[in-house]
């Protein structure tokens, strides 16, 4: 598992859609459903599966399906309208799945059980580049290097999205907009 920054890319991913459209208390709401899935452990320590079936650390929890239902679960307290209920689930789903996907980036430990419930097996990322071999769960060592491979491409990340949005929406304001009633003329001339 990272340890610290599992939280981090709900606020990133907040930050890149703008707070306009994701408040802080879906911000909030993201931040702890980024962390949920490793509530697994309240299981493992009850012994069940320990670290490999379904229940065990890293098993249904850190799957495709958990987040998607834990997305639309989340939504049902998003207020009214078909749109904002989607836009919650979505981002909600996100946040959940960028549990498991972190916990996959780091080049030790388990794998996640990403397609429970059609498949329990675990999966392992091809790619997973975060050094973490032989570095203690908790401690400094282990907080600068999640700052330096999860904290730092996720400020990148969600700074290149804001400075994207002021982009476009600079672009929309200079375009000066036809007048209606050119636009009326132009279509009745064909
Ligand atoms: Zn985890």
């Amino acid at each position: 598992m990272a340890t610290y920054l599992h939280f981090a890319p709900a606020i990133a991913l907040a930050v890149a859609i703008g707070p306009r459209t994701v408040g802080w208390r879906l911000t909030l709401a993201g931040a702890v459903f980024a962390v949920l899935p490793d509530a697994d452990f309240a299981l493992v320590t009850l012994g069940i599966d320990r670290y490999s079936g379904p229940y065990g650390h890293r098993g249904f929890t850190h799957s495709l399906g958990f987040a998607l239902a834990l997305g639309a679960f989340g939504a049902l307290w998003a207020g009214p309208g078909r749109g904002r209920r989607l836009g919650a689930a979505a981002f909600l789903a996100l946040c959940t799945l960028s549990h498991p996907v972190l916990d996959g980036l780091l080049d030790r430990g388990i794998c996640n059980a990403w397609l429970w419930p059609f498949e329990e097996a675990r999966i392992c990322l091809d790619w997973r580049p975060v050094p973490m071999l032989g570095v203690p769960l908790f401690g400094m060592e282990r907080l600068r290097r999640e700052l330096i491979w999860i904290g730092i491409p996720l400020v990148v990340s969600s700074l290149t999205a804001v400075w994207l949005r002021w982009g476009w929406r600079r672009l929309r304001t200079a375009v000066p907009t036809i007048p209606a009633r050119a636009k009326g003329r132009t279509c009745t001339s064909n």
